[in-house]
């Protein structure tokens, strides 16, 4: 994965609210405004994003690396194209994740601006390494207005701050239907909104029931293209405007690293004139990935004061991830987090 490219999570607490349908249309509307984007269809129970795209060329293997298939302008690596797939609902924990490091480690994606990841609804263990592994910059959750999809977004929007990546936003979806100029609320009326009010976040956009847009999406085509003045395609035009407003926001967020060189350990410069060192060692044992902060008490064991570092790679606008030779690489370092272990270590 190219070094800017921004990977976007887009979750939802429970299945059959939109949640690929949103992830092809955004993807569609960035690609509009000039973004080179893949899609990275990571929902082990549901994989329909190959559907949904109507591949041109099929994802291939070269020199044991996952080439992307292509359609409609988009890359597409998805867990369809996987022979377990298709027996994706009986798939244990362990083989997922397992599949899912393939898939994180082993593509090779062209040049890219965005990968919109379509994450399986919930919150269970492959979600966190997923989110682990694949270097966040933030997450949009996909509800609909019903009470239940509400309740289950709650949880996924808690994962989420728990592994400290940003949500950007929440798309409600299938909010109203209209008709003979009328404006129907199946599924309840504002729920979005009322949760957005409730979390502090930003509401993306309302995307009404339309057939143009299941039709669109059964057929492989592109709702924008196809239908350019539906409602729906100007709300997904928003969305993606959303969307790249929040991670503009993140960029200008209170800290953010002037100057880093990283040699016998790190140097940080915050913007805020704080300066910060870290020998390795002792950040590898600070790593706030899920398994070491369950392994703490195990932790000293596990100091190695002459540990080498192969890279460190930036993860959105608010955090590192630091590839070491040996040991734990999977920990998040958020700038947060870093400040905080800067007291400690100095
Ligand atoms: P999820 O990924 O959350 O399981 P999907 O994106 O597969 O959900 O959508 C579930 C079904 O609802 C699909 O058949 C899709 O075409 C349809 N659908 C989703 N959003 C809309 C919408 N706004 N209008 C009409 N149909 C929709």
């Amino acid at each position: 994965m190219k070094g800017h490219t921004q990977s976007i999570a887009i979750g939802a607490g429970k299945g059959g609210v939109g949640k690929s349908t949103v992830t092809v249309n955004v993807a569609l509307a960035l690609l509009a405004e000039g973004a080179r984007v893949g899609i990275l269809d990571a929902d082990l129970y549901g994989p329909s994003i190959g559907k949904m795209v109507a591949l041109e060329h099929p994802l291939r293997e070269e020199d044991g690396y996952i080439i992307p298939a292509q359609g409609l302008g988009l890359f597409v690596v998805s867990l369809a194209h996987f022979s377990l797939g298709e027996q994706a609902t009986i798939v244990r924990a362990p083989i997922a994740n397992q599949i899912i490091g393939e898939f994180l480690h082993q593509v090779l994606w062209p040049e890219l601006d965005f990968l919109l990841i379509d994450f399986p609804p919930g919150t269970g263990d492959v979600q966190l390494t997923l989110m682990q592994q694949a270097a966040l910059a933030g997450a949009i959750l996909v509800t609909t207005p019903q009470e239940v999809a509400l309740l289950d977004v709650t949880k996924a929007h808690a994962m989420f701050q728990a592994m400290q990546v940003p949500v950007l936003g929440i798309v409600e979806n299938m909010s109203y239907f209209e008709e003979g100029g009328e404006r129907y609320y199946p599924l309840g009326q504002g729920g979005g909104r009322r949760f957005c009010q409730q979390h502090q976040l930003r509401l993306l956009g309302e995307i009404p029931l339309d057939k143009a847009v299941s039709a669109c999406s059964d057929e492989g085509s592109s709702l924008l293209a196809k239908h350019p003045k539906a409602v729906a395609s100007d709300v997904f035009t928003q969305v993606a405007k959303g969307l790249q407003q929040g991670l503009l926001q993140g960029k200008s967020s209170p800290v953010s690293i002037k100057k880093m060189t990283s040699l016998d350990e790190l140097f940080i410069e915050w913007n805020d004139g704080m300066q910060s060192r870290y020998p390795w060692g002792e950040l590898q044992q600070q790593c706030p990935c899920q398994r070491c902060r369950h392994k703490k008490q195990n932790a000293s064991k596990e100091l190695r004061p002459l540990v080498k570092v192969k890279n460190i790679l930036s993860v959105g606008n608010y955090a590192l991830r630091i590839e070491f030779e040996q040991g734990c690489s999977q920990g998040i370092y958020s700038f947060e987090l870093l400040r905080k272990l800067s007291k400690v270590l100095l």
